[in-house]
């Protein structure tokens, strides 16, 4: 019995306070600006250095690129594979445009594996979907010469 009191004072005394539990997925909480969620892609900034999938620790990043007339680079696929991903952020450290970022974007449930291997064009429209919800972090393009960059 004085058991059960003492438990009934320890949830009445928790009534009064402030709910730390939010009721996910109708409310999200705030990330912090350096979440590691899935990746930002932006295809017009990778001069196809392949750093990324260098340093990669699990080599789930493939890509593949082709010069065009004036010798420029372009990124033609781009995958990874989430199943493999820890999203240990080096890809993004070491990419020297910043072509991949990281999104606060980390809900990747799917029936299958298969469907965790993410390509391009996924990417990109995952990434217009993360420019809609946070226009001020959209890439400057302008303040990039990326066809200077990706010429060798
Ligand atoms: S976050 Fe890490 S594991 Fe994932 S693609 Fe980048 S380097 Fe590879
Ligand atoms: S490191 Fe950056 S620029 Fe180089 S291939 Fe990867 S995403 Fe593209």
């Amino acid at each position: 019995m004085l058991g059960f009191v003492k438990g009934l004072g320890v949830t009445l005394g928790q009534l009064p306070k402030k709910k730390v539990t939010l009721e996910y997925p109708d409310v999200q909480p705030e990330w912090p600006d350096r979440f590691r969620g899935v990746h930002r892609f932006i295809p017009d900034l990778c001069i196809v250095c392949n750093q990324c999938a260098r340093i990669c620790p699990t080599d789930c990043i493939t890509l593949s690129g082709s010069r065009d007339e004036n010798r420029k680079m372009h990124i033609e696929t781009f995958d990874i594979n989430f199943e493999i991903c820890i999203l240990c952020d080096l890809c993004v450290e070491v990419c020297p445009t910043d072509a991949i970022l990281m999104s606060d974007t980390f809900e990747l449930a799917v029936e299958s594996r298969n469907h965790l291997k993410l390509d391009m064009q996924w990417l990109v429209e995952s990434e217009e979907e993360y420019e809609e919800k946070y226009p001020d972090r959209a890439p400057k393009l302008e303040a990039v010469d990326v066809a200077e960059k990706g010429e060798g």
